[in-house]
């Protein structure tokens, strides 16, 4: 679709390659912001602006560049967020939890099931995620069979540092 005419809406550079999906503006190589369609991989939902994959500076910053932070940084806490199964016995040094279970379903595998769930123990605040049950089973037929993922959990709060010495008293007396 590369025109002569198409001026770049961010530089002015005549001949640009590429189209703002939020503006429909033209956009050249060297403007273009690009969005992986995994960039909000777990958000339960993600909204119409922010599901594009190309997109010109100005409409980037307005309607991407914030949430993507708030993103990373939701994520980056996900990854440290606490995991009790359902089915352990150790003791969970509890301050509060979340009266609803939440549910993840149709994600690819095992942990990608659990990183959702404790994204959404994250986006909620909390640090740890309990009483968490993953279940796969087979869908399909012969030719064509594949895995489907559900898994359950619920949001709660921990002491963090109380695990920790709990960890390490285990370890004695191991
Ligand atoms: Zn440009
Ligand atoms: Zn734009």
């Amino acid at each position: 679709m590369s025109d002569q005419s198409n001026e770049c809406i961010s530089c002015r550079r005549m001949g640009a390659d590429f189209e703002c999906e939020v503006c429909n503006e033209f956009v050249c190589k060297k403007c273009v912001q690009k969005l992986s369609g995994e960039t909000f991989l777990y958000l339960d939902k993600i909204p119409e602006n922010m599901g594009h994959t190309h997109y010109c500076g100005a409409c980037f910053d307005r309607e991407v560049g914030p949430q993507l932070e708030i993103y990373e940084e939701v994520l980056s806490r996900a990854q440290e967020v606490f995991v009790f199964f359902k089915t352990q016995k150790k003791e969970i040094p509890l301050i509060k939890k979340t009266r609803e279970i939440m549910v993840v379903e149709g994600k690819p595998d095992r942990d990608e099931t659990i990183l959702c769930l404790a994204f959404m123990s994250a986006q909620k605040g909390f640090n740890a995620l309990i009483d968490v049950e993953v279940l796969s089973k087979k869908v399909g037929n012969h030719a064509y069979q594949k895995h489907e993922w559900r898994g359950t959990g619920v949001a709660a709060e921990i002491d963090a540092m109380k695990l920790d010495r709990q960890d390490k008293q285990n370890a004695i007396y191991r």
